[in-house]
């Protein structure tokens, strides 16, 4: 089984996975509309994709490293019969490299049959339950966090009466993030960590269910968004329709923030809460916190440009597109040199001159990891002939690191760990620089039904962080290719 090497040294908050499942009721054509759920959902992973289709209670998988496009083609997709359940999933990986053995769905043989998983989350007592599970003779194919949830599945299916409380059972010992969507031979279930660290919501398409990471996929396929999945909540569908269940293990309740911010889709609508108009909230109280005299506000595609048009309506500074983004560039390779990954940066993103020369701009972007980013931004906009930049961030400092599915990096090499605010608009060539406050953060969020995370900007976790951190020795032993 071959891995890949990936740089992860990229400017930016990585997304993480994506999930999705439907429970046909209607003799839908489920393979392609979980295909097409699927590209409703690629902004949360690019780099692995894949579907489990269940027919007479035997699963049916295409997987791969790639994108839905680029997997998914004719002869691969004709591996999969119809069928009465799928389960799909996009991947961001938060580990060094990728491990086609960890592609999800991931498909386990079990005492009463498969199951089919796909996961988005974290699992923070993860490096114990696994070396537990090893030291009671488990062998493991991979490094994922799904195959240890379906392993403890698996385990307590043994001395319980049905796969409803085996995975209420696993609810239990696990904890951090997780949203699942998990097929038996019978029954698709979706099931979010008591925390609510990351979306999961259900719709409905004719008379079949569907459970989503967010409901623009639901959208995007035709169907109906009925209803956000609550923290601590699992949803069992079978022929009876949707069956509501809740773990006892009640937690505070901590929607990551940055959902809002930056990962999830601006057609989304996330624990009540627009994410379009989140954006845009952000960018109004910006203005408010950070006011500044420009001629024209642009925001840095995709997740500044909602934040830029709020800040702009709210200053009554006129709206401008500055920048064209090529979305046809992927990522940067392994191993390429400094000078390549500027050339890279700049076919990927590139500035219309007559748009900024001679104005003072304000600029809105997401967020700042290591500043390289920001840097080439303002370079290339003051040669373009911009007058002025000023940087406006439309969330906070990150300070700390995510313990809970969002690669950031360690505090130590967040740059604002590292430089005040003014020397990093020194660094990074700014005229003005500041950034959304964590209060100002919140506000984006009001009407939000359940609690908020803000670990990585104030340090407050709602949820216990890894002891112990995972070692997997796999990856110093993997080759590129
Ligand atoms: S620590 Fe930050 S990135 Fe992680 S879940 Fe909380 S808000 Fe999201």
């Amino acid at each position: 089984m071959k891995s890949v090497v990936i740089d992860k040294r990229r400017d930016k908050v990585n997304d993480e996975c994506g999930v999705f499942g439907i429970y046909n009721n209607d003799n839908l054509d489920i393979v392609s509309l979980t295909h097409d759920g699927l590209y409703g959902l690629q902004h949360r992973g690019q780099e692995s994709v894949g579907m489990t289709v269940i027919k007479d209670g035997e699963p049916f998988t295409v997987k791969d490293i790639g994108i839905v496009s680029t997997v998914f083609n004719e002869k691969s997709i004709s591996k999969l019969p119809n069928g009465k359940i799928s389960v799909g999933h996009v991947r961001y990986t938060s580990h060094d490299y990728l491990d086609r053995a960890a592609t999800q769905p991931l498909v386990m043989r079990y005492i009463e049959g498969s199951l089919a998983l796909a996961n988005n989350g974290a699992i923070s007592n993860f490096a114990e339950i696994r070396s537990g599970l090893e030291m009671g003779g488990a062998i493991f194919q991979s490094n994922s966090h799904a195959e240890v949830i379906g392993y403890m599945i698996s385990t307590h299916r043994i001395d319980c009466d049905s796969i409803e409380e085996a995975v209420l059972k696993t609810m239990d010992d696990l904890k951090g993030s997780y949203s699942l969507v998990i097929s038996s031979p019978s029954k698709l279930i979706g099931l979010r960590d008591p925390h609510g660290f990351k979306p999961l919501c259900i719709g409905k398409i004719n008379n079949s269910y569907i459970i989503s990471s967010e409901s623009c996929a639901i959208d995007s396929i035709g169907g109906e968004f009925i209803r956000d999945v609550n923290p601590g909540e699992m949803i069992v569908i079978d022929d009876e329709g949707f069956h509501s269940f809740y773990s006892e293990n009640k937690k505070t309740t901590s929607l990551c923030l940055f959902e809002y911010i930056y990962v999830a889709r601006p057609d989304s609508v996330i624990d009540g809460v627009n994410v379009n108009l989140a954006r845009r909230k952000a960018g109004e109280i910006l203005f408010n916190e950070n006011p500044v005299e420009a001629d024209i506000v642009c925001g840095v595609p995709d997740s500044g440009l909602d934040a830029a048009q709020g800040y702009a309506s709210a200053s009554g500074i006129k709206y401008a597109t500055a920048f064209i983004k090529n979305k046809y560039i992927g990522r940067t390779p392994d191993g390429v040199g400094a000078d390549k990954k500027q050339r890279l940066l700049k076919t990927r993103l590139n500035v219309i001159k007559n748009i900024v020369y001679g104005k003072r701009v304000i600029i809105i972007d997401d967020s700042i990891i290591h500043g390289n980013t920001s840097a080439h931004i303002v370079k290339i906009l003051k040669e373009a002939g911009a007058k002025e930049v000023h940087v406006r961030i439309s969330s906070p400092e990150f300070v700390h690191s995510c313990y809970f599915g969002m690669d950031l990096p360690k505090s130590e090499d967040l740059v604002s760990n590292r430089f005040s605010v003014d020397e990093l608009k020194k660094r990074i060539g700014a005229d003005s620089l500041k950034f959304l406050s964590v209060e100002g953060l919140h506000k984006t969020a009001d009407g939000c039904n359940i609690g908020l995370c803000d670990g990585c900007f104030s340090g407050v976790y709602h949820a216990d962080k890894p002891k112990i951190i995972f070692e997997d020795k796999f990856a110093n032993k993997i080759k590129k290719f």
